[in-house]
C-alpha cells in the first residue's frame, strides 16, 4: 500500500536519511525501531507529506505523492498521524477533537455520530466526550489522539512514539492495548519507537534504522536468530 524508493533527506548540507526503500503491505504493521536522532520522525514526516525528501519517490497504492517535483500535500494524502505529544487541541472538546479531521470530508452528520461512536467504544472514551485535554489523564489524552486519527479512516496510520509520554505502568497497559486495538483494526501502520518491547508487542515486522539507514528489516524473530549486524545483535541484548 505504501512504497519507498530510493528516499533521501538532509537538513542544509547534513544527510539525514541516507537513500532507503521498503514497502508496508495492506494491514501490516511496521515498527521503526532507532536512537535517538538517527532520523525516524523524519521519516514518518515524509511519509505523511510535512517534510519534503531531498530525493527518492514515495507512492501509494502505486501513485506518486512525491517524486520529483510532484508533491501531494498532507491533507490530500490517505494518511493520518499520532504525535508523541498527542497535539489535542486544548480548547476544543474530546468530541470536537475526534472530529475535527472530519470536518473536510464530506460526510452526513450520521455517518459522523456513527464513527464517533464506534471509536468511543474502541477507545473506552465513554463519558469523557464533553471533557477538554485538560481534564484527562495522560493515558485518555493518548486514546483521544488515536481515537482523532482514526476518525477519518485513513489508508495509512503512523504513530511517532505515541507511548513515550506515559509513565512506566501506563505504557505497558497501552502497549498491549494498542497492540491489540491494532491487531483488530489491521490498518497498515508505520510505528515509531526506541522501545524494543513496544515494537515486539505490535510489529509484523521491525526495520531497525541507524545513522539514517536500514540496518535490517525483518520479523521480530528473526531478528533474534539472524541479526544483520553486530549492532542489531547488540540491540537484541547478544554480548560477545
Ligand atoms: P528521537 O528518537 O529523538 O525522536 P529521531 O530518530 O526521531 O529521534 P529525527 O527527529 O528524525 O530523529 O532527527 C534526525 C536528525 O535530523 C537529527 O540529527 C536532527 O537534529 C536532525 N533534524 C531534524 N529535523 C531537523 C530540521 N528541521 N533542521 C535541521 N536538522 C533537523
Ligand atoms: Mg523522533
Amino acid at each position: 500500500i505504501l512504497s519507498l524508493r530510493e528516499v533521501s533527506k538532509s537538513f542544509d548540507k547534513t544527510p539525514v536519511l541516507h537513500p532507503l526503500s521498503f514497502d508496508l503491505q495492506p494491514g501490516e504493521r511496521i515498527c521503526i525501531l532507532g536512537p535517538s536522532g538517527c532520523g525516524k520522525s523524519t521519516l514518518l514526516q515524509i511519509v505523511a507529506g510535512l517534510t519534503q525528501a531531498s530525493g527518492g519517490g514515495v507512492f501509494i497504492d502505486g501513485k506518486p505523492v512525491e517524486q520529483g517535483s510532484l508533491y501531494v500535500p498532507p491533507e490530500k494524502r490517505p494518511i493520518n498521524m499520532v504525535f508523541q505529544d498527542y497535539a489535542l487541541w486544548p480548547h476544543m472538546t474530546v468530541r470536537q477533537n475526534m472530529a475535527y479531521g472530519l470536518r473536510r470530508q464530506k460526510i452526513s452528520k450520521q455517518e459522523m455520530n456513527a464513527r464517533l461512536g464506534r471509536l468511543q467504544e474502541l477507545l473506552r472514551l465513554n463519558g469523557l466526550l464533553d471533557r477538554r485535554p485538560s481534564e484527562l489523564s495522560g493515558g485518555q489524552q493518548q486514546r483521544v489522539g488515536i481515537a482523532r486519527a482514526l476518525a477519518t479512516e485513513p489508508a495509512i496510520l503512523l504513530m511517532d512514539e505515541p507511548l513515550s509520554n506515559l509513565d512506566i505502568k501506563l505504557r505497558t497497559d497501552m502497549r498491549n492495548e494498542l497492540a491489540a486495538l491494532l491487531g483488530q483494526l489491521s490498518i497498515a501502520t508505520l510505528y515509531v519507537t526506541h522501545d524494543m518491547m513496544e515494537a515486539f508487542a505490535i510489529a509484523d515486522r521491525i526495520l531497525v534504522l541507524r545513522d539514517g539507514a536500514i540496518d535490517q528489516l525483518a520479523e521480530p524473530h528473526q531478528l533474534f536468530e539472524r541479526p544483520a549486524s553486530p549492532w542489531v545483535a547488540q540491540l537484541m541484548g547478544y554480548h560477545n
